[in-house]
């Protein structure tokens, strides 16, 4: 093997630098030439590969968001698509590929796999899972997760202080599509009177007899961390309002885009650093289309199909100590 790329695809996610940058000057130590590609498979489809020497990853591994630049490649999963993308990688003759992203964008890398085995030829190609959602069923955690879950207890901090100062209840809606990790983690975190995911039933009245009760006992400010999974943060101060009437002041503040960007955690700079190695191990030793991922903090790697047959399981355990020291 003598070239291998890297892209970055899907939403963006803190670490995705280091990861880019660990791929490049690990596979340069490996004799390799390493080709970034700029806007993930849209870029690829046209073209957008350059060598990348150590130097241009320099001052990048604490930065949030992704030099490579990302995107949604509506282009790309289709038929006629992966059969282009193959043409691009070929004629650069590039023999293995690294894709950043989340299982959109592994599924991807499966469909360009199986393209080239159908002619009789065989592709390297290995997923590190880059996405704060951490909806991925085969790994503990993906990158980005642990950045985005502390920018969320930072805001949280912040939020208390004034929702404690003025008896108010407040709604932090946050990230994580269908999958309640960001909102579970950051709330056991941050102390929240109330956590609710999509992987458990929306009990409303719950929800109103835990701030009736916390207000009989003297405490007058909740904060309600909700998943954008379950639903938005206005739908729900609308049911909690037809309920509580002007018994509670309710405010609602949707954290958005603030738990994308950042620089990366420690836990998420290490990461990116170990799956880019494994990556790179995996291109080298001819490795037919892995996801690799973080297990008991070993990091593991799986076949793309295996990987993402495996569904995402919820951490009860976490859930139910959050609700027992809750409130
Ligand atoms: P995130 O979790 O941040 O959304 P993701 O990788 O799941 O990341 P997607 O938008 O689902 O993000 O996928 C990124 C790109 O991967 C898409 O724009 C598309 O080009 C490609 N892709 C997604 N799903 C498929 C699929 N089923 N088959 C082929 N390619 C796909």
């Amino acid at each position: 093997m003598n070239k291998i790329a890297v892209l970055t695809s899907g939403g963006d996610a803190p670490g995705m630098n280091a990861a880019v940058r660990a791929v490049v000057r690990y596979g340069i130590s490996r004799g390799l030439k390493v080709f970034g590609i700029e806007r993930g498979y849209e870029g690829l489809l046209e073209g957008k590969l350059s060598e990348y020497d150590a130097r241009r990853v320099s001052d990048t591994v604490h930065r949030g968001g992704t030099i490579l630049k990302t995107a949604r490649s509506a282009r790309f999963a289709t038929a006629e698509g992966v059969k282009d993308a193959y043409e691009v990688l070929t004629a650069f003759g590039i023999e293995g590929l690294v894709v950043i992203g989340g299982d959109g964008s592994f599924r991807g890398m499966q469909d360009l796999q199986h393209y080239f085995v159908s002619r009789g030829e065989t592709f390297a190609c290995a997923g590190i899972p880059g996405t704060i959602d951490n909806d991925l069923g085969y790994t503990d955690f993906s990158l980005g997760f642990d950045t985005a879950v502390n920018t969320v207890l930072s805001a949280l901090s912040n939020i208390r202080d004034t929702m404690t100062s003025h008896d108010r209840v407040c709604i932090v809606e946050v990230m994580g599509r269908k999958c309640g990790d960001i909102a579970l983690y950051s709330a056991l975190g941050g102390g929240a009177e109330t956590i609710l995911v999509p992987e458990v039933p929306l009990d409303i009245e719950a929800v109103v007899t835990r701030i009736r009760r916390n207000k009989i006992k003297g405490k007058n400010s909740d904060i309600i961390v909700l998943a954008e999974g379950v639903t938005d943060a206005e739908t729900l101060k609308t049911l909690l309002k037809d309920r509580l009437g002007n018994e509670q002041s309710l405010r609602t503040i949707k954290l958005g885009y603030i738990q994308r960007g950042g620089a990366p955690s420690s836990f998420d700079r290490l990461f990116a650093s170990r799956c880019a190695v494994r990556a790179v191990d995996i291109l080298l030793n001819n490795g037919v289309g892995s996801v690799i991922g973080i297990k008991n903090n070993e990091i593991i790697n799986l076949p793309i199909d295996e990987g993402l047959a495996i569904k995402k399981s919820f951490n009860k355990e976490l859930y139910d100590i959050a609700s027992a020291i809750s409130g």
